[in-house]
């Protein structure tokens, strides 16, 4: 039987498969890796949280990768898009038709994925992504969040799990997955696989050494 460490040893050992290949060796004109990013809608109550989405949209730009979230236009999300948009990177915005409003919806994301429903959403998200970086948020952050690390553990995905702690925002969030290991509910090999960053730099300083997928992010048509 394959206990719940061997699980995360599995997706470990495939991150260093053929199909991926190291940031440094990473031919910039041919490939766009994706950096799937889950922020809140609302910009929170402290000028770290929009700057930490600028810092990050700047160096998706910077570096030719793509962003991938969830096509809002609003605090966090709206942040992130804008300044991408700005700097000339590339973004996919996946939302669904009831989210697609005008005061929600992301109007100058041109490559806008309108999908049926959260399930569609999400699993649209996945097949798009090659790392993904929570940055704060809430409810729907942490929803999205917990899935991909659930899904790494669970080795449907082998992708990087990140989360950015701004001004220690999420805290709480570490201080309950370690509270998860020490009552020995979750497998310290998954919840090492769940990195944390305090500061924009650290967490762009990793996305730079990453293994990414050889190959473009699935286009639309
Ligand atoms: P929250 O953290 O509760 O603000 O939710 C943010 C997450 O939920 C985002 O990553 C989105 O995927 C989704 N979401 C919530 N509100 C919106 C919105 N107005 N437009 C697009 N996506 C949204």
């Amino acid at each position: 039987m394959i206990a719940p460490t061997d699980i995360c040893l599995v997706g470990a050992i495939l991150l260093s498969q053929p199909h991926f290949r190291t940031g440094s060796r990473r031919k910039k004109t041919s490939l766009m890796p994706a950096i799937c990013v889950f922020c809140g809608s609302r910009p929170g109550n402290n000028p770290g949280f929009l700057a930490a989405a600028e810092e990050l949209g700047d160096w998706i730009s910077a570096n030719n990768w793509t962003l991938v979230y969830g096509g809002g236009s609003t605090g966090m999300m709206g942040q992130i898009a804008d300044t991408v948009l700005d700097t000339g990177g590339q973004i996919i915005g996946v939302i669904t038709t009831q989210l697609a409003q005008p005061d929600l919806m992301h109007h100058q994301v041109r490559d806008m994925r309108i999908v049926s429903n959260m399930h569609e959403r999400k699993a649209l998200m996945h097949q798009l992504a090659d790392v993904y970086v929570t940055l704060p948020g809430a409810l729907g952050t942490m929803e999205e969040f917990f899935e991909a690390a659930t899904w790494a553990q669970l080795n449907i995905h082998s992708r990087p799990v990140a989360i950015l702690n701004t001004d220690g925002v999420y805290n709480p969030l570490v201080k309950l997955l370690d509270s998860m290991v020490d009552a020995d509910f979750l497998a310290s090999g998954c919840r090492r696989r769940i990195e944390v960053f305090d500061t924009p730099g650290e967490l762009t300083q990793w996305l730079q050494n990453l293994p990414v997928r050889d190959s473009p992010p699935p286009s639309s048509h």
